[in-house]
């Protein structure tokens, strides 16, 4: 049976391919969009559509956020992270954060690393429609050698912890994608560097070999799973591009020869600057120490124009904004990743908002299928009070956000409901500080 229509009409439109704002209305069932632009009378005088006037609003395609992790509940380190979280609540409460998503009009993530390998089921949920959230791509536990990744020593030398399994051998690396792609994963994921401790060089270092991650690449690609990978220096983009990665989240750090690679096997890069931008902005209202601001400052400024230079050679760019810990909670800063690729790599507005809809579309791995406003693609949008292209902060008031579509169906706008503490949920701590004999004599 055919669903109702709905029509938006008399809207200015932003197709999310990068062209220029029109005025039009867009008519679309269920099944996908019917039509775009000047609508044929016979059309529009049915009177059985559903109708939105968007005289004076702005319609254009959800935002797609590819790199959001769904499952860790903003921790605010990664103590709380690794031995703070327990499987059956994770879920549950993973399932209220799509909820946060979806109100901040992103109708569609990639959440390619999750604790407790839980991102399949919450992505089956939602596509049941047992639980509200954007359309939703998924991996499993993140692969890491016994080196540790980003965790360093709370990472174990064998198995699971948290989001990560650790691989050492051949054998190993190819049963672990078995084992995932077997659960029902749509991407591998592999931090291709980690921390050190100890090291010459500040920052991440590599910790795979080319040869290894080949290993993952053609597993993955044998039973037809993309690889994604987390890469913060030089040569894990340079490698990962070689080794014939989909998709490269940070690329940052790069020198001539990662370029060079990016470059020539067309790998599409997720920079995923708003964690790191919120830290060095606004850290100091949430205590952050000084000195990791200015890391990440620094991260910002010495990738810009490497990443810049990519997009500029025809590197596909997508937005992710690393939604999911304290510094990025749930449905706040999703609009960040486009407002920092206008200030950051001088994108126009509209270049950004495609990075963040037709273009991340392909972290859903539905490029072509949404993500822009063209008939025959689905009908994930939204009708905004405001022009984001006169001011892209605006995709962040969610006040402004007047309908939500994904699917062609209406999102319930319903605000979350205030959630109470959780025994054992968040790292609780004795003290800020040691206390010592002088403070309790004031004399520290
Ligand atoms: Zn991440």
């Amino acid at each position: 049976m055919a669903t109702r229509r709905t029509l938006i009409e008399h809207g200015t439109l932003i197709d999310g391919l990068g062209n220029a704002p029109f005025k039009g209305s867009v008519l679309f069932d269920e099944s996908g969009i019917l039509a775009v632009g000047e609508m044929d009378p016979a059309v529009t005088a049915d009177p059985g559509l559903i109708r939105i006037d968007a005289r004076g609003k702005h319609v254009m395609p959800g935002m797609i956020d590819a790199h959001c992790h769904i499952t860790f509940d903003e921790p605010h380190s990664n103590d709380e992270l690794f031995f703070h979280r327990r499987p059956g609540l994770a879920a549950i409460i993973a399932a209220y954060n799509a909820h946060k998503v979806l109100q901040a009009g992103v109708t569609g993530f990639l959440d390619a690393d999750c604790i407790f390998d839980l991102g399949v089921d919450l992505r089956d949920a939602i596509e049941a429609n047992v639980v509200a959230g954007p359309r939703m791509s998924t991996g499993g536990y993140v692969m890491m050698t016994g080196v540790g990744g980003t965790a360093g020593r709370l990472l174990p030398d064998t198995g699971t912890r948290g989001y990560g399994v650790v691989v050492g051998s051949r054998e190993e690396i190819v049963a672990e994608v078995r084992r995932q792609i077997k659960i029902g994963v749509d991407w591998i994921k592999v931090h291709v560097t980690g921390i050190i401790p100890r090291q010459a060089e500040a920052g991440e270092i590599q910790i795979w070999s080319l040869e290894e991650l080949r290993i993952v690449v053609d597993t993955a690609h044998q039973l037809g799973i993309p690889v994604a990978g987390h890469c913060r220096n030089a040569s894990s983009t340079r490698d990962a591009a070689r080794a014939g990665f989909d998709l490269i989240l940070h690329a940052t750090y790069m020198d001539d020869e990662a370029l060079e690679a990016l470059v020539k096997h067309g790998t599409p890069i997720v920079p995923s600057l708003t964690f790191q931008a919120n830290l060095a902005d606004h850290g100091d209202l949430v205590n952050a120490s000084p000195e990791l601001r200015a890391i990440f400052r620094r991260e910002i400024e010495e990738s810009a124009a490497m990443l810049r230079r990519a997009v500029d050679a025809g590197v596909p760019l997508l937005c992710g904004s690393e939604s999911g810990f304290a510094l990025t909670p749930y449905g706040e800063w999703h609009y960040r990743e486009l407002q920092l690729f206008v200030e950051e790599f001088g994108l126009s507005p509209l270049e950004a908002i495609r990075c963040a809809t037709s273009e991340a579309a392909r972290a859903l791995k539905m490029y072509g299928k949404t993500g822009a406003l063209k008939a025959g693609m689905h009908a994930d949008l939204l009708v905004i009070d405001g022009d984001p292209v006169a001011d892209i902060r605006i995709l962040g008031d969610k006040r402004r956000l007047e309908h939500i579509f994904v699917g062609g169906r209406a999102v319930s706008r319903e605000p979350p409901r205030a959630r109470a503490p959780i025994s054992g949920w968040r790292v609780g701590q004795f003290a800020e500080r040691a206390l010592t004999w002088d403070m309790a004599h004031g004399r520290g």
